[in-house]
């Protein structure tokens, strides 16, 4: 398990370290992940899997998965799967500690009533509209309801009843009675259990009433033991109400709710209810489209859990909200797999090229380097022949200045083999287009000096065409075309990227290449690192999606 003992230290642990010197809690670190399952885990929640996770395996205490699933409008075991693996997949382990708060519905019912019986909370008939306007605003108190005052008896009745299924849904809910001229509006009288007649993916039809978050996530907290429950800014409004609650019901030791910047990314949305819209109107092919900032996405992208943490540790915990640049995400890709990634060689966009020297027919196996620095990823064979491929780029007729590569007056090396000088080319006689080159190339050349006895300082990528095997690459670029999309509010939609996805058939792959397991990454030399698709991918047509390019093409770092 993953600790963080070269982190400086955040708040966060700022607060834990001091609880265990005073002993708070006995000296006891219990955190938890809670998800709700409405929705596939993204970069924001790996944020918070890592500092939950992260913090428990530093201080030798525990972190609980636990499935925060107490509305059930939109609630399924597809997403509750969904969450378990991407968890496991980032390398956390919450050992037999995998709760539903929905396994708490009874307890969390008793606790409501025993609320009642202390007169701190009441059935209340007005409408949801009624209530908010009795709450009023900031700089005015709000209204008692007229149901305030119902006595004991006849709340716990009406309760019951409401369980048992008696009154319409939204006709009545329980209110805790707290203060209606809090300065605080969730300390308003907010309600606590609602009627909803919406079957729960676990539960089924048993309940018709359901907790709200504020009273079920404090208490299932209490109920796990927690001590540290670490959650996101938006929530610190609701701490009073979390400590009203917990105070009100829990002897002895209780959870402390502390809230942090939650992660926002740029060119990127990290709203659930926004991922399901893209998902569900078909901007993306689906959770796991390699473009969205789901876990899923970056997993079949060819992001590495290792790249995620890293990043996640980088950015560390602050308590203020900020934009974080995606690049920094990349960045971290890039160095993981530069580091990792065996290296092959595939031409994206062929331009043929004919060794008119070279004898017909004939193939000599190359040995490559898996890695440049790092022998123990070892060597591969590649075959050299007649006719190859390289990169149309790779060959200018009329160079610029500087241009490094093949030229009609330029030679070049291929990468790993001989260095190679132009002879003439042939054009589509219809459309003027280069068609293929000719070149020779010099025998005593592989790993020896040019031609001429000069320095060549092109080196480009090949493939032999007769070994070379057609893929499809599939090109991702960010899914937004502004920095903040989540900014422009309901129309992010307009600010999608229309070239998010570029897909190239056929490029040629080193023959090696057909024997990679789905999920395995390389970087392709000079191009970027690639992963085979583990979907789309098929044994005539494997798809390789780009995780990165090689260099921040977009540059926004130095900022
Ligand atoms: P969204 O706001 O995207 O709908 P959510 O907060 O409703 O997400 P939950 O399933 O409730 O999603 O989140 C589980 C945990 O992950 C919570 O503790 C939440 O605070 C945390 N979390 C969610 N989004 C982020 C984020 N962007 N950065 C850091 N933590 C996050
Ligand atoms: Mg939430």
């Amino acid at each position: 398990m993953e600790t963080n003992v070269n982190q400086p230290i955040d708040f966060i642990r700022e607060i834990i370290e001091e609880d265990i010197k005073t002993n708070k809690n006995s000296g006891r670190v219990a955190t938890r992940f809670p998800p709700e399952p409405n929705g596939y885990l993204h970069i924001g929640h790996a944020k918070s899997i890592c500092l939950n996770f992260g913090i428990a395996a530093q201080y030798k205490g525990t972190c609980n998965l636990r499935m925060d699933d107490t509305d059930p409008a939109g609630e399924t075991m597809e997403y509750v799967e969904s969450i378990i693996n991407d968890v496991k997949w980032l390398g956390f382990d919450w050992e037999d500690r995998l709760f539903f708060a929905s396994d708490y519905f009874e307890r969390l019912y008793d606790f409501a009533e025993e609320l009642i019986k202390k007169g701190k909370a009441y059935v209340c008939d007005l409408s949801p509209d009624e209530i908010r306007e009795y709450r009023r605003t900031l700089t005015e108190p709000g209204k008692e309801s007229p149901y305030r005052n119902r006595t004991v008896e006849e709340n716990l009745d009406l309760f019951r009843r409401m369980k048992s299924g008696e009154f319409a849904d939204g006709s009545r809910v329980l209110r805790a009675k707290i203060d209606m001229a809090s300065s605080n509006i969730l300390m308003r009288d907010p309600v606590l259990y609602r009627i909803k007649r919406t079957p729960h993916y676990r539960t089924g039809k048993k309940w018709v009433i359901y907790p709200m978050y504020d009273f079920a996530h404090c208490l299932s907290d209490a109920i796990e033991g927690i001590t540290h429950s670490i959650c996101t800014l938006e929530f610190e409004n609701n701490r009073p109400l979390y400590d009203w609650i917990v105070n009100e019901l829990i002897e002895g030791e209780k959870p402390r709710q502390i809230e942090f910047a939650r992660l926002n990314l740029s060119y990127t949305i990290l709203s659930k209810r926004r991922l399901i819209e893209l998902v569900e109107k078909g901007y993306v092919a689906g959770w796991d489209d390699p473009r969205m900032p789901t876990i899923a996405g970056m997993r079949r992208r060819g992001y590495t859990p290792e790249a995620i943490k890293t990043f996640c540790n980088k950015i560390g915990v602050a308590k203020k909200d900020n934009l974080v640049d995606i690049a920094l995400l990349e960045a971290c890709v890039r160095d993981d797999l530069n580091e990792n990634a065996p290296r092959a060689m595939c031409v994206l966009q062929p331009l043929k090229v004919i060794i008119d020297n070279y004898p017909e027919g004939q193939t000599k196996e190359i040995e490559c380097p898996n890695h440049p620095k790092n022998p123990s990823l070892g060597k591969r064979k590649v075959p050299f022949s007649k006719v190859l491929y390289i990169e149309r780029d790779d060959f200018s007729e009329n160079p610029p200045k500087k241009y490094k590569r093949l030229s009609p007056d330029k030679e070049v090396r291929l990468r790993n083999a001989y260095v190679i000088k132009f002879s003439h080319l042939i054009k589509d006689g219809a459309t003027g287009e280069i068609k293929e080159i000719h070149c020779t190339y010099d025998p005593a050349t592989k790993d020896g000096p040019s031609l001429d006895g000069k320095k060549v300082e092109g080196v480009i990528h090949w493939v032999a065409a007769s070994h070379a095997i057609p893929i499809e690459v599939r090109l991702y670029d960010r899914l937004f075309t502004v920095e903040d999309p989540a900014s422009k509010g309901d129309d992010y939609l307009n600010y999608i990227n229309p070239d998010s996805l570029k897909i190239l058939y056929p490029c040629f792959a080193e023959h090696n290449l057909k024997d990679a397991l789905p999920g395995a990454r390389f970087q392709f030399e000079r191009i970027g690192y690639f992963s085979l698709d583990p979907k789309d991918s098929t044994k005539e047509r494997p798809v390789f999606n780009r995780i990165v390019s090689l260099k921040d093409t977009w540059s926004k770092l130095a900022k």
